[in-house]
Order: C-alpha cells, then structure tokens, then sequence
C-alpha cells in the first residue's frame, strides 16, 4: 500500500488541507476500484468499515491477490472535519456557502454527450473505451472539494 495526498485549494492565505488516499495494487493491471467514505464529513461508520477493510487489503497484497487497483479515501471531506460548532461537528454542508458537501457534482451528462455524440455503437465494451477523464475535463472546479471527484476518476467501480 502506498499513500498520496492530493492539495485541496486553501480556504484562506497560509493554511493547507489535503486528501489522503491510500492505494493497493498498480494501476493499469486490472479493474480499479474507488472506494470513499464520510463524504458527510460527521458520518464515522463507513471510515470505520473502509479502516478494517485496509487491513484486509494490506494482507491481500502481502499475498499478491491484488490483481487489479483499489483506492480508498477513507476521509473524503478534510474540510468538513474541521467544521465544529458549539463542540459538535458541521460536516454535512459547507459554513461558508452552507452547500450540502454531497451536493457539489459537476454535471457530466452535457459533458459526456458532447463528447460521446456519434461515438457511440452497437458494441457495449467498445462504448466503455473513452476515457473517463477527458468527460471531466471543462467541468470546471466548482469548490475546493470537487478536487475530490478528480481523485475518483477513472475507476471501473466505486462505492461512497
Ligand atoms: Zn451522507
């Protein structure tokens, strides 16, 4: 397993946040699998679940059942965990714009129909073969966390 971190834009001039994903596997050998919880940043169960599922991949890897890649964030919203209010956690809508967190999508449907349109055939597999990062591309960041998103794409599965 090796782990990155990706910059988040700063909230404010000196002041940095990070998401941390971790990653079994290499990627291009097989299906990717992304994995993400506490997108409501106050939500535990599923980091705690995706914690222990860790340690299950750490063992896997260790004997080279890993045949494909599978990325876990198990923390996707660091700018929620640092929403506190009154000594209970804000994590389910930015302070500042008070925008749900699992509300931001860019909508990829015009995306993707303006870069699909004629592409498409009667044969299913060769329909998958765009890459799904050139759909995102002109999305446009909306807010700091739609940086998440970008850490997601492209995976041939995910659960959030
Ligand atoms: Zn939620």
């Amino acid at each position: 397993m090796k782990s990155e971190t990706v910059a988040l834009t700063a909230v404010s001039p000196g002041t940095i946040r990070v998401l941390t994903r971790h990653v079994w596997g290499k990627a291009g050998q097989g299906p990717k699998v992304y994995l993400q919880s506490a997108l409501h940043a106050d939500e535990m169960p599923g980091a705690i679940a995706l914690w222990h599922l860790m340690d299950l991949l750490d063992r896997a890897e260790a004997e080279g059942r890993i045949t494909g890649e599978v990325v876990v964030v198990p923390l996707a919203n660091p700018i929620g965990l640092t929403q506190w209010l009154q000594g209970k956690p804000q994590g389910r809508q930015d302070l500042e714009s008070m925008r749900n967190f699992n509300r931001g999508y860019p909508d990829l449907a015009a995306l993707a129909g303006d870069a699909l349109a004629g592409r498409l055939t009667g044969d299913a597999d060769r329909n998958c073969a765009p890459d799904p990062r050139r759909l995102c591309r002109g999305a446009g960041r909306r807010d700091p966390a739609d940086r998440g998103g970008r850490v997601a794409h492209p995976a041939d599965a995910g659960l959030a």
